[in-house]
């Protein structure tokens, strides 16, 4: 009779499956007693809980379309963040593009968008045949600046031509100042969308980020704070909204059961295997959260004191969820400039990357409309962000700290 064999965490394996996974372990081991591993910015960060909840939601045969782990990740997202009501996506790139769709924007308008993002929030506007105008950031919070989003509109507004909406970015986990930017959209009645994507577990005054405006978005894509894999939620604090958007994101299929259309949907809906997954990774958020803080902290002090060396500004009307930590490189200061400084820390296997390259620069946005440009264009000249992964060992953060320590001067 065979003998029963188990893996570390217990699972119990035979013949084949049994001898495939020693091989597995001890090449692991041999890797990484011999070879440095490349340090990433910000891998997936996932665990047995997880393995196990996306397990149980597949041997429920939940597989798809869609099934009670959306439901309870909704539930879950709603609850963390105190909103009416969510809606779980395929991508917070969805979410942006639905987000818009409902506020009304159409073919012909223009939505506000700032400079300094990711192309997504840019992309989203697009979809809707609307374009997009840009704006630029405060250095306070590298985020929308309000006085030049007021400005914007009123110069609009004289010529009888206000956007259809404004997107506003939270970027690299830290809140855009939603005051002043809900006080300038308030004054025109323009609706305000929020580009959390980036912020999940951040807050502003004590408000979660993505509950504010008309509607939030978030996103699980791999690489950032929680990950589905690929997944997105849109929350609002009007529940008829994010019904709206569930009804849009199932190919607007009216309630009959034989498949009645009255208007173009999506497919963007997400699946129940990411719900399962979504909601095992939001039980585990403010460790992340915890994690990732001890990572930024951990650069602030030991970078400090390294001349030309700076930090993405902490406003303090909020909390950062610690999504990236980004320093800036004053090149003379510091002796290379930030593309060096990523070469060289390339060259000494460890992922980093220039802060956003804003949305004015793209060639894909050439000949759009940018009030201002000068703060998003300098934060991308000397922004880096660096390894901030909830799972970076402190020897290998050591080893980031060393790199950029060794070129300076
Ligand atoms: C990641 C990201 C998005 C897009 O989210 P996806 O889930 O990848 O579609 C949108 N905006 C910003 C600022 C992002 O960082």
């Amino acid at each position: 009779m065979e003998r029963e064999r188990k893996s570390l965490t217990g699972e119990s394996l035979s013949g084949s499956r049994y001898f495939e996974y020693r091989l597995n372990t001890a090449l692991k081991t041999a890797l990484e007693t011999h070879f440095v591993a490349r340090i990433l910015l910000s891998p997936p960060h996932v665990t047995d809980l997880d393995r196990q909840a996306l397990l149980e939601a597949f041997d429920s045969n939940w597989i798809a379309p869609t099934g009670p782990a959306v439901a309870g990740f909704e539930a879950d997202i709603t609850a963390r963040t105190g909103v009416a009501d969510a809606a779980a996506l395929s991508s917070g790139t969805a979410g942006l593009h639905l987000a818009l769709l409902v506020a009304g924007v159409a073919r012909g308008d223009e939505v506000i968008v700032p400079t300094a993002t990711f192309v997504a929030t840019a992309n989203a506007v697009t979809y809707t045949g609307a374009t997009p105008r840009f704006v630029d950031s405060e250095s306070a919070s590298w985020n929308l600046d309000p006085d030049l989003l007021g400005e914007d509109l009123a110069a609009q507004a004289r010529r009888g031509r206000l956007p259809a909406a404004v997107i506003s970015v939270d970027l690299y986990g830290h809140c855009a100042d939603y005051d002043r930017i809900e006080a300038a959209c308030a004054e025109f009645e323009v609706p305000l969308i929020v580009d959390a994507a980036e912020a999940l577990g951040a807050t502003y005054r004590g408000r979660p980020a993505g509950s504010m405006g008309f509607a939030g978005v978030f996103s699980f894509n791999g690489n950032k704070i929680l990950t589905t894999s690929g997944g997105g939620m849109l929350v609002s604090n009007d529940a008829a909204i994010v019904e709206r958007v569930r009804f849009l994101s199932t190919q607007a299929r009216e309630p009959e059961l034989h498949y009645e259309h009255r208007e173009i949907g999506f497919n963007y809906r997400m699946s129940n295997l990411l719900g399962a997954l979504g909601r095992s990774q939001l039980d585990q958020l403010d460790d992340r959260i915890g994690a990732r803080q001890i990572v930024e902290q951990r650069y602030r002090d030991q970078l400090a004191d390294i001349a030309g060396v700076g930090f993405l500004p902490r406003p303090d009307y909020g909390t950062p969820n610690h999504w990236l930590t980004v320093i800036t490189i004053d090149a003379d200061a510091y002796g290379l400039s930030s593309d060096e400084l990523i070469a060289k820390l390339d060259a000494d296997d460890i992922e980093a990357r220039p802060a956003w390259k804003p949305m004015h620069q793209q060639p894909v946005f050439a000949g759009l409309p940018c009030r201002g440009g000068a703060v998003a264009d300098e934060i991308f000249a000397t922004g880096v962000c660096l390894p901030s992964g909830s799972a970076l060992t402190e020897r290998d953060q050591q080893r980031v700290i060393a790199t950029i320590r060794s070129h300076h001067g």
